[in-house]
């Protein structure tokens, strides 16, 4: 046996006359004076196919078991649908259970559960409305943007997940061990002794594939990975996960304002692709989630991203006469709240911001002749704030083994990331783009552990 992919999606564009076999979990069922209704759902499609059973049509048994939750093959015929909303169907010859869901425990009841509880429920939650059209964009978003670089002739590759070069310092690492932690091999001084580990030094799940991706990009021009990544920080915040999923273009010759270009083009075209992948998720979002989804893809799609440097930024935001919860000063890292003040009330749209102090920049990120600031750029969006960090990399081998230096960083994890600068270095940009922070965008949901599947934040790793 197998599914020959009669998909509901298919089937409720299909001929009223025409014999189908229609397979799917029970949404809910209505019973009236001598029929019965059953919204089937096989995740295909926002809409369910209405399925009507006249009374005595099929055996009591089966019917008995068909409730909310069950999963059912129902083969009958389509026809014209009285309802509004469907132009199909489908009357049922025949029916077959294959699982039922006993109606007293099943826990996804009709409607009225709170994200809370669903998430508890993460084996079922995906059967729900809402779930259903967040991980159906999922999947669109996830070919958006294998399209955008394919149609643009970038290499995709696949940067490794365990590394053993603590160099990223993107934020807190997970450590990798076989190490036994009721037995830890410890060297003369006390210390864990790693060269008894399984890589023979302490290795960790990737932040970021960054500094891999450089190498590609220096041979194959322009290339992107797009993977899990992983940050042990502590922050319980809806826009953070563990493990998340992080797009990171980077280009050879290429400076900052072709970064920002591709950049602009990118989240325009992802979103342009959604909004015609999956026009009744999104309509639902905007409906259900939140009623200014849609305006604001629109908004993104339709105009140009505003740009201002990092001094721009913050006098705007001196200038504010707001009471800031963190202070803003020459110097500072910008919070969210400054993030979304610049983008929701002075800009009213995206916005780049450019040429950050040094100080809260990466080490890679390119030295500007001012001294003091380099070439990064954020994008920041109205709703979320920072949806993208990116910058042109520092190429002069000198410069960079300098900053190295300065920041006491150990400069014999970088031999590689440093001979790239020696043999046949270029000008090269690029960023990272989180997925799930787009996923809350495109949504309007309003935590980002409802739009991953199986989510991990402190303290929680369930499914
Ligand atoms: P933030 O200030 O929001 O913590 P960051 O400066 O740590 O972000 P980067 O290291 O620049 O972020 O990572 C690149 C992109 O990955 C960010 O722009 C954001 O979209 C996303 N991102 C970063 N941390 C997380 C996280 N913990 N969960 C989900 N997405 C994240
Ligand atoms: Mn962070």
């Amino acid at each position: 046996m197998i599914h020959q992919g009669e998909y509901i999606r298919d089937i409720l564009r299909g001929e009223v006359g025409k014999t189908v076999h229609a397979h799917g979990w029970v949404k809910t069922r209505r019973d009236s004076k001598g029929v019965s209704f059953v919204q089937l759902n096989d995740g295909s499609s926002f809409q369910d196919l209405q399925v009507v059973i006249e009374e005595g049509a099929l055996p009591e048994e089966a019917m008995k078991q068909t409730t909310t939750g069950a999963c059912v093959r129902v083969t009958g015929e389509l026809v014209a649908s009285p309802a509004a909303g469907q132009a199909v169907e489908l009357k049922a010859k025949e029916i077959l259970v294959y699982g039922g869901a006993d109606p007293a425990t099943y826990p996804l009841q009709k409607k009225g559960h709170t994200m809370e509880f669903l998430r508890d429920i993460a084996h079922l939650r995906t059967r729900s409305n809402t779930f259903g059209a967040v991980f159906r964009v999922r999947n669109a978003l996830a070919h958006a943007i294998h399209n955008f670089y394919r149609e643009r002739g970038f290499v995709y590759v696949h940067t490794p997940i365990i590394t053993a070069s603590d160099c990223e310092g993107a934020g807190a690492m997970f450590g990798v061990t076989t190490l036994d932690m009721m037995n830890l091999p410890r060297n003369d001084s006390g210390a864990v002794d790693y060269s008894k580990d399984f890589f023979g030094k302490p290795a960790y799940l990737t932040v970021s594939g960054q500094l891999n991706v450089e190498i590609f990009a220096l041979s194959f021009t322009n290339v992107y990975t797009f993977g899990p990544t992983f940050r042990a920080e502590n922050s319980n915040t809806p826009r953070h996960l563990s493990e998340f999923w992080m797009i990171e273009p980077e280009m050879a010759f290429c400076d900052l304002e072709g970064d920002m270009e591709l950049a602009e083009a990118f989240l325009k075209y992802i979103i342009k692709y959604v909004m015609e992948a999956c026009p009744d998720d999104l309509e639902f979002f905007n409906k259900r989630i939140d009623n200014t989804v849609l305006a604001t893809l629109s908004q993104v799609v339709e105009n140009n991203f505003e740009h201002v440097t990092y001094t721009e930024a913050i006098r705007l935001l001196e200038k504010s006469n707001r009471t800031w919860e963190f202070p803003v000063f020459w110097g500072a890292d910008m919070q969210s709240e400054h993030e979304r003040y610049l983008t929701e009330e002075v800009f009213k749209k995206p916005v780049i911001v450019t040429d950050y102090p040094k100080e809260i920049k990466a080490f890679y990120m390119r030295a500007n002749d001012d001294g003091k600031t380099v070439r990064a750029m954020d994008v920041l969006a109205p709703r979320i704030g920072e949806i993208i960090g990116g910058s042109q990399r520092e190429e002069r081998y000198d410069v960079l083994l300098d900053k190295i230096r300065k920041q006491e960083l150990n400069e014999e994890a970088y031999w590689w990331y440093l001979e790239l600068r020696k043999y046949g270095s270029a000008p090269h940009a690029g960023f990272g783009l989180g997925f799930e922070r787009v996923m809350l965008y495109l949504t309007g949901m309003k935590n980002i552990r409802d739009v991953i599947p199986f989510p991990r934040t402190p303290g929680s790793a369930d499914f």
